[in-house]
């Protein structure tokens, strides 16, 4: 699998906008984006101011925008668009649902990893359990009634519990049940598109895939 080892904040400063990828630094003045003086910039020595576009690149970046705010390579996210393309309903909407439902966006909104890239090396390392079972697939699908733990060491419930109290400013998902003292939580709904916080045109993104 491809990974991107280049800088993240290269990202937001592309899509002009914050995409929360480094968790804690995310929030403080430290980023780039809240600078004023790279606010508009895209990277590089000079950057440069940014305009509309044609419309293939205004596509192009809100596609770009939500592949790289879940953290999906190129190949796994057009298999995500095959996918709701093949589900009844908005393929946009569906698309942002399917993405949402993944184990590190999970882990990511329960407060338990202060990033998704953090949210997927504490499953990859063994620590998330999904009804009672060891899941370490960052992108497994998780569904209503799903009972999300976290492996019974003392280990991973103290580096979990310490995230929790450190992010005081972490809001509460309405379709993730969090028991903040186990801790553990529920999948009580499938999210809707107001759950996804990302402001993006998700028909633009089809639009651009489905060329
Ligand atoms: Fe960097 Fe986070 Fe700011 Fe993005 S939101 S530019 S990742 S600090």
């Amino acid at each position: 699998m491809s990974r991107y080892l280049r800088p993240n904040c290269r990202l937001c400063r592309r899509e002009g906008m914050k995409l929360m990828l480094k968790g804690v630094r995310c929030e403080t003045a430290k980023c780039p984006v809240e600078k004023k003086q790279r606010a508009g910039l895209a990277p590089g020595q000079h950057g440069w101011h940014r305009g509309r576009g044609s419309d293939y690149a205004v596509r192009l970046r809100e596609k770009q925008k939500v592949k790289r705010y879940y953290g999906v390579a190129e190949k796994q996210f057009m298999r995500y668009v095959s996918k709701a393309e093949r589900i009844k309903g908005n393929t946009g909407e569906t698309l942002l649902m399917l993405l949402e439902r993944r184990l590190d966006n999970v882990v990511y909104k329960l407060n338990f990893a202060p990033s998704r890239k953090a949210a997927r090396q504490i499953i990859a390392h063994g620590h998330i359990y999904v009804n009672g079972r060891k899941v370490d697939i960052p992108d497994f699908a998780v569904s209503i009634g799903d009972k999300i733990t976290l492996k019974n060491a003392e280990k991973s419930k103290k580096r979990i519990k310490d995230q929790l109290a450190t992010n005081t400013s972490f809001t509460a998902q309405p379709w993730l049940q969090l028991d903040p003292d186990t801790p553990m939580a529920t999948v009580v709904a499938m999210p809707s598109r107001q759950d996804v916080q990302l402001p993006v045109e998700e028909q633009l993104v089809i639009e651009f895939c489905s060329r």
